[in-house]
């Protein structure tokens, strides 16, 4: 039984060209299974999340982490009452604009793009891929996903203004989205801190002593932990608590959202638009130690010399790259050269934005080399 105010597939705003109903799935599951059978989606695997493959292969990648996400979202979206289908697509959806080489790739060609009057948006790029960019179908381009979904890519880290972006005018930016595009932000944020603790431990970037010092929500559970089982093994110890961690930010959020949901009164999903903020939150004390949590990862392992090396190369690999194309239009694979005559600088970076680290790397030894 979903909540009154979910979205529900057959309220759906639909999708931009009218397709027949599918004889068992509903329009968000159509919606989750051409995202997972997506080109954009596949490259996830070789993608940069925070650890390059040179450090290990079993630290998260984008699609693992994508998949982190996913799991966490629709654990709380079920509990909520929520549509877990809808929850489920834009989480798989919710990275499939990342450039290579994680934050340090979206930097540089950030970079690049501003030199040339422009910048690149992850999001932005999200809705590109699956608006233009996938070609699956006879009768138009790209994935032809329902309003809901396409709204949720734009919305689910923050509020773009009608005023600078006239083009997303169609997505209502005055009006909140959905529950199930505002859980994203945060289930993201669950999943990649939590798990940037456990490859960050196990890279030995970071230390247990030192996420201890610099955690007080990891402190309070390894404490309690430690009481529990005195005698396994640190790195044990340090999952147990990893595993807490996780557990009292997705409870945390649960009940929070729940209960400003009672108190907005909210109804219906239009109450969910109207309403003058965001109802999914972190409480108060949570949301301190989330961000105590999250200022501790960037100084003492995003920022850290151990990962700055990899950073460097890739920002020059990048750069490289986007000078290489914008001296050498004619490189440029075939099915790009139209989009090129219309602008150069946006079509080096869509390409390159698309591509997985190995393949960029590859382009950079055989051009640049
Ligand atoms: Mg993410």
């Amino acid at each position: 039984m979903l909540a009154t105010y979910a979205a529900r597939a057959q309220d759906s705003r639909g999708r931009k060209h009218p397709e027949q109903r599918h004889a068992y799935r509903d329009d968000y599951q159509r919606d989750r299974d051409r995202v997972i059978h997506s080109r954009a989606f596949r490259r996830l695997e070789s993608k940069t999340q925070v650890f390059t493959r040179r450090l290990s292969d079993h630290f998260r990648n984008r699609l693992t982490h994508t998949i982190e996400v996913s799991q966490v979202s629709r654990t709380i979206a079920a509990e909520l009452d929520l549509n877990v289908d809808l929850v489920e697509t834009l989480a798989l959806v919710h990275d499939i604009g990342h450039p290579p080489f994680g934050h340090a790739g979206e930097q540089a060609l950030d970079e690049c793009m501003r030199a040339q009057g422009l910048f690149f948006d992850h999001n932005l790029h999200a809705l590109r891929i699956v608006e233009y960019f996938e070609q699956r179908y006879a009768e138009f381009r790209g994935l032809n996903l329902t309003f809901e979904v396409r709204e949720g890519i734009i919305k689910h880290s923050h509020d773009y203004s009608a005023e600078q972006f006239p083009q997303l005018a169609e997505y209502l930016l005055d009006n909140r989205p959905p529950l199930e595009a505002q859980l994203i932000d945060l289930t993201d944020e669950i999943a990649y801190l939590t798990a940037d603790l456990d490859d960050g431990l196990e890279s030995e970037i970071i230390t247990l002593a030192q996420i201890r010092r610099g955690s007080q929500l990891f402190e309070r559970f390894y404490r309690e932990v430690e009481t529990l089982y005195p005698a396994a093994a640190e790195k044990l110890k340090a999952n147990e608590t990893i595993k807490r961690v996780l557990n009292a930010l997705a409870g945390d959020l649960i009940q929070t959202t729940r209960a400003r949901v009672a108190s907005a009164k909210v109804k219906t999903l239009e109450d969910v638009r109207n309403a003058p903020q965001r109802l999914a939150h972190f409480s108060g004390g949570i949301e301190n130690d989330r961000r105590e949590l999250k200022h501790f990862l960037y100084d003492n392992l995003y920022y850290s010399p151990e990962l700055k090396r990899d950073k460097d190369d890739s920002k020059k690999v990048i750069t490289e790259m986007f000078a290489f194309w914008m001296q050498h239009p004619e490189k440029l694979p075939q099915s790009y050269q139209e989009d090129a005559r219309t602008s150069l600088p946006q079509t080096v970076c869509d390409y390159i934005a698309g591509m997985t680290d190995n393949f960029i790397k590859e382009q950079h030894r055989t051009n640049c080399g």
